[in-house]
């Protein structure tokens, strides 16, 4: 898992008399049948001009070799940053599939890693019982582990009988005052690392009796970035919390699809705010104008891009409508759209499940929710 700052760490490196490798490759278990992705590497390499190949002929050799040798610790992607001549060697295995691409130049290319970070929810897991406290980190599929909070101080229950009805009272009250001590100072501590980690999902989990005693001190701000609350045993692993907390993640992403694709039809058919279709989307893409772009995953359609201003359309033109300039054919424009939406900063949202797809595709593949 990477960060932001360990991108913009990376962002630094600037030499202006070495060459970055810089590798975007898919490697998933299918790609690793018949080392197909061994093929697509060498691919890559040959589409360099041939004195780059020579400059970075060390760094072509390490990255091959890291490869074939590390094959098994892969997951669905690699990322490598290689420069040999000053000792650069970085590499994050990820869990999503990402465009696959080779760039060298002077410094690495972190674009596609700063478009992840902008574009993927990071989800904070709170696993909280009446003692102990423990905080996950959810991105990209992963799950990191950020901490336990442990209050040993707050007195066990101990065995009913023997014991007189009043002092068994006031024995319980002093159990739900450190407990509610520790709640509070857990929820305290999970609060600055939420800021910390810029995370706006949340899902809580724990027996229910921790549960419910969290959430009657929690406060409404906290509360409603919750998206899922589940059972999970104190001591689970972090795989066993991720096996818990991913179909929560995915039924919740897969609702929130389903809204952003239904409010864009519905307010682009009342011309609020929100355009479907790529000329249209492309057309406030060039005007600037917007906030979200929604694209159906692997929707793909031709079309015409100028070569001296970027305009781009799906109509079959020779020149180029706003500056008269020659225009080359694109196989894909979405990608276009992508790229232009990205360049202004606007977030771009990939309908992934298919029910959701397949109506986002009957309404153009493509549409935008516009600023203003
Ligand atoms: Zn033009």
């Amino acid at each position: 898992m990477f960060e932001r700052k360990d991108l913009e760490q990376l962002e630094k490196f600037n030499f202006s008399d070495a060459y970055v490798v810089s590798l975007f490759l898919n490697v998933s278990p299918q790609e690793r049948k018949k080392q197909a992705y061994l093929s697509k590497f060498k691919n890559l390499v040959k589409t360099l001009p041939e004195d780059i190949q020579d400059a970075c002929k060390e760094d072509i050799n390490k990255i091959e070799a890291f490869l074939q040798s590390e094959r098994e610790s892969f997951k669905k992607s690699v990322v490598i940053y290689s420069c040999s001549p000053k000792n650069l060697w970085v590499r994050y295995d990820l869990n999503v599939e990402l465009k696959e691409d080779m760039i060298v130049d002077r410094s690495p290319y972190t674009t596609p890693l700063f478009d992840l970070l902008d574009n993927y929810q990071k989800y904070g897991v709170l696993l909280v019982d009446k003692r102990t406290a423990r905080v996950f980190l959810v991105f990209l599929g992963e799950i990191e582990e950020y901490g336990i909070v442990e209050h040993e101080d707050v007195p066990g229950k101990h065995k009913k009988g023997g014991w007189f009805a009043l002092a068994e009272k006031r024995y319980e009250r002093h159990i739900d005052y450190h407990v509610k001590m520790h709640l509070k100072d857990v929820i305290e501590k999970f609060d600055s690392f939420l800021k910390d980690k810029n995370i706006r999902r949340l899902i809580v989990a724990g027996p229910d009796e921790a549960i419910s005693e969290l959430m009657n001190i929690l406060d409404e701000e906290i509360k409603q970035k919750i998206v899922g609350i589940t059972n999970i045993e104190k001591h689970a692993s972090k795989e066993e919390v991720l096996e818990k907390i991913l179909p929560i993640i995915e039924g919740y992403e897969h609702s929130k699809e389903e809204e952003t694709v239904s409010e864009l039809i519905t307010r682009s058919l009342k011309n609020d705010n929100a355009v479907m279709g790529i000329d249209d989307v492309l057309k406030y893409l060039r005007d600037k104008r917007v906030m979200k772009l929604i694209i159906a995953k692997d929707y793909r359609v031709e079309g015409f891009i100028c070569k001296n201003c970027g305009f781009a359309t799906t109509q079959n033109v020779e020149c180029c409508m706003e500056c008269e300039s020659c225009v080359m054919k694109s196989y894909n424009l979405l990608e276009k759209a992508t790229e232009m939406a990205i360049e202004q900063a606007a977030l771009v949202e990939v309908v992934k499940e298919e029910k959701n797809r397949r109506k986002l595709l009957e309404y153009g593949g493509i549409g935008a929710f516009l600023r203003f």
